[in-house]
This record gives C-alpha cells, sequence and structure tokens, in this order.
C-alpha cells in the first residue's frame, strides 16, 4: 500500500476502568506486575507480539474486549485496587526524602542510556538498567531530580541468530504514538523544542517526557522534519556508527540537554553526569556564566562545583578520546562563545595518546568529566581503587589512594526484578511497608523464617515459566530460520525442571569470558550428564554490531549447545533484553558470572538473581567481592593478579568446575544438610544482597555522600555572583603561573636506628615565589611498608617550616617531605593537581 498519512484513533475507554490510559504512561507499572495483568488480560496475544507495552495494547484492543473487561466486577476489584495503590505511591507524603533529605537542591541527572523496559528500547546493557533503576529508586525515594536522555528511534538493535549461531542486527523503527511518551510543552500549549549547532547546521531537537513514577525523564529527539536526513539520524541508534556520530550524540546530550531543562522550566541545582558520554553538559552551563558576565575560568569552577561524574569503565581504552581536530569540527565554536582559547577548552579534556606511533594530544570524555566536577565517583570499592589508578597521570606527585575519586557500589532496583510470586512470599514475613525499606538490613533477616517448601514451591514455579519462555523463544527462532519439522518439535523437550539450571546472561564483551565454561570440555560433560545429578546451562547475550570476537563467542556457545551430549542442557537464547533478564534471573538457580578480574566494575545481573533467591557464582569482581560472604553463593577463583591471561583462565576454570563438583552440585541435590544446605544457602543470598545492593541503599548513598554535599558547596561557591568562585578561580591561575618558581628542599635530623615512640626533626626550606605561606600546606610523609601517614610541618620565619614526626612502630620508615597549595572552599587538597616534593 502507498501510504499517504496516518492517524491515530484513541481507545474509548469505558468509565469504570478509565484510567486504564493514564496508567499505561506512568512506568509505575514496569515494576508493578499487579498493573501489567491488567493490560495482559486484555488480550495476552498482543500484549506479548508489543514487547508487553500497554499503550500499544489499549490502542489494539477490539472496543468490545474493553467493554467485555469494564463490565467484569472480578477485573474491575483488581484495576480499582491497583489505581488505589497507584494513587497512595503518587500522593505519599511522609517520604524518605521529605525525613532525611530536606536540604537537599534538585538533581538533574545525564544518561546516554535508560533502560526501564523491554517495550522502550533505549538502551543497550548494564549502564543504561543501573541509570533506569536509579531513577526508579528517585522515585520511591522521592527525590527532586530530573533524568535527561535520547529517544533513540532505532533503539539499539533486535538481535536474531541465523541458522549457524552466528548474530544478526535488526533495526526497527519505533512508532512514537505507540510508546508511553508525551510531548513536553511549553506555556503555550506546544510541543517544545530547542536548537543546538553542531559543527555548521543548526540541529533542532523535540522533547518528550516520560513519566517514571513521581519523576521526570526528557528525551530528545533529533527526527523531526526540520533537519537535514543525517541529522534526523543523530538520534536514531545507541552506539551505531563511527566516532564522528559520537561526538555529534554527545553534544546533543548535554548541549541540547541543559537547553530542554531551561526551556521547560526544570529546576537544576546539582547535575550528574553518568559516564563521561554526558560531559558536554559542561560546554552549555559555562557558556550561560559567561554569557551572564562571568569570565571562563570562574565559570568552570561554578559548574563543576555543582556537578557529579560517576565513571564506569575500567580500561583505558573504554574511555571515549577523539582527536582536537575532529572536536573542531563539531564545538569549534564554542570556545569563543565561552570567551577563551580552544586550549584553554582542550586543555580540561587533554590526555595524550600514543595513537599511530606518535604522542597525540586528544579531548577524551573521562578527563573533561573530571575537569568539569568537583565529585567522581566508581562504582564498587574495587572499581574506585582501579579508578583512582587509572586516573593517577593527571594528579602528578600523588599516590594513587589519593586521587580524588570515591565510589559508590551499584544496586539494582528491587521490584523491577522480583518475581510476584517471590514477593507475595516475602510479603507474608516482612513488613507491611518493606518495598519502602529495602535497604533496611535488620528487617531481612525476617527471610530465615521462610520454609524450605515454601522457597522451593516459588522457585519451581518460576522455573517452569522460564523454561516455557525458553522453549517458546527457541521454537520461534527455528521456525525463522527454516529448521526442520523435528527440530522445531524437539524444543519442547529442552531443558528439564528437575535439573539444577545455571543462568548466564550480559553483553558478549570479550572480558567477561562467555566460553570459560567450555574450557574442559569432558569435566563439564560429566558435570552436565550425572543421572543422578543433571546440571543445565541457559546463556544470552548481545555483541555489540562492530565486536566480531563477541560474535564469535556466542556462535562458539551455540555450537557447543548443538553437540550431541548438551543438546537441550546448554541453549542460548537470543535477544538479551529486560524481559529475557527478568525470566532469567528469576527462574534459574544459579547465576554465573565469570569475568576477567578487575574488569567487571560492578556487574548488576547477580544482584538480581539474588532478591530472587538464585545465589550467585562469580569471580570476585566489582560488586561480588563486597557481596560475598561466605554464605550466601560461591567465589569463583581468588583475588590475585595474573600478568599471564591464559593462567588466569585455566585458573578460574578449574576454580569454577571444582565449586560445581565438590559444593554446589551437591547442596542442590540435598547431600549437605543444615548450614550447609541449599535452602540456607537460597535465605543467605536473599536476605543478605536484597538490602545492600538494593538499588535504593545505592541512591541513599548517593544522596547522602554527594548529591546533598554538593547541593550546599554548589551553593555557596555560586553565591553572590559567583564570587567565591572568582576567588577560586583567581587564585588558582596565580598559583598555576608561579608553581614552576617555587623550590622547596628538606632535610631530616634522622640517627641511624631509633626506638619506637621517637620522634625525629624535619625541616622545609620552601621558596614560595610569593604564594602566601599559610596556602601552602607543606607536610613530611612517612612510608612503612603499605602504611603511609602525613604529618603537617607548621611554618616558622624565613620560608622555613618544620614538625617533630613521631616514629610510632618498628620497622623501616621512608619519609619524604611536599607541598601543595590549598585554601579554604576548595572541594578537595588535590583540585589544583599541584604538588612538589622536595
Ligand atoms: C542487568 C542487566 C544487564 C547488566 O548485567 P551485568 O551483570 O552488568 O552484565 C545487562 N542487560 C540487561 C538486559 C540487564 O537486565
Amino acid at each position: 500500500m502507498n501510504v499517504i498519512g496516518k492517524v491515530t484513533v484513541l481507545p474509548q475507554l469505558p468509565e469504570a476502568i478509565a484510567r486504564l490510559s493514564e496508567l499505561a504512561y506512568n512506568l509505575y507499572w514496569s515494576w508493578t506486575p499487579h498493573a501489567q495483568a491488567l493490560y495482559s488480560e486484555l488480550d495476552s496475544e498482543i500484549w506479548e507480539r508489543f514487547q508487553r507495552n500497554p499503550v500499544r495494547t489499549l490502542l489494539e484492543v477490539p472496543q468490545e474486549r474493553l467493554l467485555e473487561v469494564a463490565a467484569n466486577s472480578e477485573y474491575v476489584a483488581r484495576y480499582t485496587q491497583v489505581m488505589a495503590d497507584f494513587d497512595a505511591y503518587m500522593n505519599k507524603k511522609d517520604t524518605w526524602a521529605t525525613k532525611n533529605a530536606t536540604n537537599l537542591k534538585p538533581v538533574a541527572y545525564f544518561s546516554m542510556e535508560y533502560a526501564y523496559h523491554e517495550s522502550l528500547p533505549i538502551y543497550s546493557g548494564g549502564l543504561g538498567v543501573l541509570a533506569g533503576d536509579h531513577c526508579k529508586s528517585a522515585s520511591d525515594l522521592d527525590l527532586p531530580f530530573t533524568a535527561v536522555g535520547m529517544l533513540f528511534h532505532q533503539g539499539y538493535f533486535r538481535q536474531l541468530f541465523n541458522k549457524d549461531g552466528w548474530q544478526e542486527e535488526a533495526y526497527d523503527e519505533l512508532d512514537l504514538t505507540t510508546l508511553p511518551i508525551t510531548p513536553a510543552l511549553i506555556a503555550d500549549g506546544t510541543q517544545a523544542r530547542v536548537k543546538v549547532n553542531i559543527g555548521t547546521r543548526d540541529v533542532h531537537v523535540r522533547l518528550w517526557n516520560l513519566q517514571i513514577g513521581r519523576i521526570r525523564v526528557i528525551l530528545l529527539d533529533a527526527n523531526v522534519p526540520e533537519n537535514s536526513e543525517d541529522d534526523r539520524k543523530l538520534t536514531a541508534r545507541l552506539y551505531g556508527g563511527n566516532q564522528e556520530l559520537r561526538v555529534q550524540q554527545y553534544v546533543l546530550l548535554g548541549v541540547a540537554g541543559i537547553r530542554a531543562l531551561r526551556v521547560l522550566n526544570v529546576p537544576a541545582s546539582v547535575y550528574h553526569m553518568n559516564e563521561g558520554h554526558a560531559a558536554l553538559m559542561g560546554l552549555e552551563r559555562i557558556r550561560e556564566y559567561v554569557e551572564g558576565g562571568l569570565d571562563f575560568r570562574s565559570a568552570v569552577e561554578t559548574v563543576a562545583s555543582s556537578t557529579l561524574f560517576t565513571t564506569h569503565t575500567p580500561v583505558p581504552a573504554g574511555n571515549d578520546a577523539f582527536t582536537y581536530e575532529l572536536m573542531d569540527t563539531y564545538i569549534g565554536k564554542w570556545p569563543a562563545l565561552m570567551n577563551a582559547g580552544r586550549d584553554d577548552l582542550y586543555g580540561l579534556a587533554r590526555h595524550d595518546q600514543f595513537w599511530d606511533n606518535h604522542w597525540v594530544p586528544s579531548f577524551s570524555m573521562t578527563v573533561f568529566a573530571l575537569n568539569m566536577s568537583r565529585a567522581a565517583n566508581g562504582v564498587s570499592e574495587l572499581h574506585g581503587e582501579v579508578s583512582r589508578k587509572m586516573w593517577n597521570f593527571l594528579y602528578e606527585g600523588a599516590t594513587p589512594e589519593e586521587v580524588p575519586i570515591g565510589h559508590v557500589t551499584n544496586g539494582a532496583h528491587n521490584l523491577t526484578f522480583t518475581s510476584q510470586a517471590m514477593r507475595d512470599l516475602l510479603g507474608t514475613v516482612l513488613p507491611a511497608d518493606w518495598t519502602e525499606r529495602l535497604e533496611d538490613e535488620d528487617m531481612w533477616k525476617a527471610v530465615d523464617s521462610l520454609s524450605d517448601a515454601q522457597l522451593s514451591d516459588v522457585q519451581r514455579t518460576m522455573k517452569r515459566e522460564m523454561i516455557a519462555f525458553v522453549r517458546r523463544s527457541q521454537r520461534e527462532q527455528m521456525l525463522r530460520n527454516g529448521a526442520s519439522a523435528a527440530d522445531v518439535a524437539a524444543t519442547e523437550n529442552l531443558l528439564s525442571e528437575n535439573a539444577l539450571t545455571i543462568g548466564f546472561a550480559r553483553r558478549f564483551a570479550t572480558y567477561k569470558r562467555a566460553t570459560l565454561l567450555f574450557r574442559d570440555k569432558a569435566r563439564l560433560n560429566a558435570i552436565i550428564n550425572n543421572p543422578e545429578r543433571p546440571v543445565q546451562f541457559v546463556f544470552a547475550g548481545k555483541a555489540h554490531p562492530a565486536d566480531n570476537p563477541g560474535k564469535a563467542f556466542i556462535q562458539e556457545i551455540y555450537r557447543v549447545s548443538q553437540e550431541p551430549e548438551f543438546r537441550g542442557k546448554i541453549v542460548i537464547l537470543e535477544n538479551y533484553d529486560m524481559n529475557v533478564a527478568r525470566h532469567l534471573v528469576q527462574g534459574v538457580d544459579i547465576w554465573l558470572n565469570n569475568p576477567r578480574r578487575p574488569l567487571e566494575a560492578s556487574g548488576t545481573s547477580g544482584m538480581k538473581a539474588s532478591f530472587n533467591g538464585s545465589p550467585n557464582f562469580s569471580v570476585l569482581d566489582g560488586w561480588w567481592r563486597e557481596g560475598f560472604d561466605g554464605t550466601n553463593g560461591w567465589p569463583i577463583g581468588d583475588e590475585r593478579e595474573y600478568a599471564d591471561l591464559n593462567l588466569q583462565d585455566d585458573a578460574d576454570a578449574y576454580s569454577l568446575y571444582s565449586h560445581l563438583e565438590n559444593d554446589i552440585v551437591p547442596r542442590y541435590y540435598g547431600e549437605l544438610a543444615g548450614a550447609d544446605s541449599w535452602a540456607h544457602t537460597v535465605r543467605r543470598a536473599i536476605e543478605t544482597c536484597s538490602p545492600r545492593f538494593s538499588m535504593q541503599r545505592q541512591v541513599i548513598d548517593y544522596v547522602r555522600q554527594y548529591y546533598i554535599p554538593l547541593s550546599v558547596r554548589g551553593e555557596a561557591v555560586a553565591a553572590d555572583g559567583s564570587a567565591s568562585a572568582r576567588q577560586i578561580a583567581g587564585w588558582k591561575t596565580w598559583v598555576r603561573q608561579q608553581w614552576p618558581h617555587t623550590q622547596i628542599t628538606a632535610s631530616a635530623d634522622l640517627p641511624t636506628t631509633a626506638q619506637p615512640g621517637q620522634t625525629v626533626t624535619v625541616t622545609a626550606n620552601v621558596n614560595p615565589a610569593g604564594i602566601h605561606p599559610e596556602e601552602l600546606k607543606v607536610e613530611a610523609v612517612l612510608s612503612r611498608g603499605e602504611h603511609r601517614i602525613r604529618v603537617p610541618l607548621s611554618y616558622n620565619q624565613n620560608n622555613t617550616y618544620t614538625a617533630q614526626v613521631p616514629l610510632k612502630d618498628s620497622g623501616l620508615y621512608s619519609i619524604g617531605v611536599r607541598m601543595v597549595p590549598e585554601i579554604a572552599g576548595l572541594s578537595n587538597e588535590l583540585e589544583l593537581g599541584l604538588i612538589k616534593w622536595a
């Protein structure tokens, strides 16, 4: 057919169920299975066909069906209950924030991707799930919070396996009228738009609202007729295309994102950049202050003082960096808009890289983000450590532990990933308000009183559902690939509900080592095909479209799954998305993760499995290094670092098989009792991981460690026309200029041997080059093994500083002396990044 136009005919909802439409536009339903049930029951076939999308379902369901359910008193009763719960959630007054965060100022959160639900495919993996879950908990806690992101109209991609098990990508154009979004309106009632200059063009961006419980997400959409065909594609695909496209997308997210907040009058005092993708928000925020009369440096201070940066990438190559020439093409006009030189701006992002056999300066999104924030964090304790080492070079003279990057360990949104059956069971022992106190560790101890049978009933039910889901998915894939009737029929026998079932699903980045399990196939065969104690595996995951090694992993798993001894016992599912994730984490017995340590910044899927009583079995990396307590799951390998990756793989595979053979399998099949019993491990997984790795705990950590301090400091630095920012900026410029002329020498009056408790005199002579003595922190640094102590030297006269430094314990001490410029009002003493050692 030749389409000459399109029109959406809205459903006419009968009075008795009138608010189904309103609810469809609030993703509250995405963590409320009872709400989803109202839509799926309208027509389960439509519901499934359109990715369980309530808006689409209402558009597709015939009017007679709506009339029918409206006349069904049982349906209407459930509808009434869901709406009452929804209203109670939305209108609750004594929320966590009203009690605990009264001095919190409005937060604006920027992320390239968000995973809220599979029907809104604007995410690729863990980063998106994290951002989506963060919003959901911000809503649960009632924070003043707005999120900004991109409306990718072709999403990431839909993954299909061909008959050889090779990944193929399909891009579906989304029909916006079927999504749970509404136009973001300005005062005159029209849809808001902003304009961004990218290179030589003005790109028009249309704004949409997405409602996540109590909070609002603003989505940017460049797919409008005013734009050229190429510009319309700027918001087509997530992580598609080349570096050129990437930079332009980052300009859009950062600059159009800030303009969107302004045109919609959304208050924002604290800015949170989720990964370096969002860093270019700094351009627009600096420009605003410069336009208001501030100089460039003071504007930078003002902007950074209210900004938090979360880094997620533990490998240098994973951090986006672009040539200066590429940046010139797309942001070449910006220095002038900020009354700054090119080097002033690019200097804030500079990372010299060894490219094509020589050193070239690059514009690093991460370096820019670090410089455009006054607080930064990694996403687990170990990742914090790794990040401090990785960015240590930006703070010459500092030790890694001094690098001002902290950590908040990730969490997951419990209700999004916990099955309704498990929620119902938990509700029998937890207090009535348990869904509002998810981070409360004491509360979760009540899980001890759940019986073995209660838990195994729920888990068996969920496992059956998962197996049915796997069979349907495999059947569809077989039919599409033209498989034989016998092969299609065989999908009915895939997996057994009586076998110990292990799940493995994630992005197929090579460091995740999806094929580690196959390192010793004979040993694996013996584990899987033990007739008394069978074991089976379900895999899923997407490789980035350009990642052929990742795709080869998928194909290898597919091929192994077709080998006679593994058929029906190893399965790889296509199109890993939130729907597949929910089925797996709710239905498997154990969750497996074996990344190459320390490359998994956090990982979150194992948390989701633990919430459902599927204990985690993983390398001690990311969150599991903190979560594993000896009773709630199993480790793989140890905390050793290997230089030889092959050796590491061998050791980890050996550990994986041994744990399965000696502990996990016997435990699952009831050969161990008491504290070693399976049910005990399940209870421990639920009660230890649910609170500590709840997204609620994570967001509370962000509020306390970062959002509130930044609210206070950001306001102070910006007060009185940025008086404090001007002072800090002026001082920094002066100190930077003088620093090369400063000198420090030091001496210590040391005996050859000393007694514990003895003190030694340390003296430093400084040429301050005009810097005020009080603005130089001169200190002795004592290190004894791993241990470091710092002792301040006090100013005497004539530019000398001294201290009596105690040598507390026995041992070999090394003593150094250094100076660091410092004034009151800085966020941390290394803000300037200047340290000089004697
Ligand atoms: C939770 C989740 C992830 C992230 O899991 P990791 O443990 O970080 O690998 C990725 N994709 C989907 C669909 C998820 O639900």
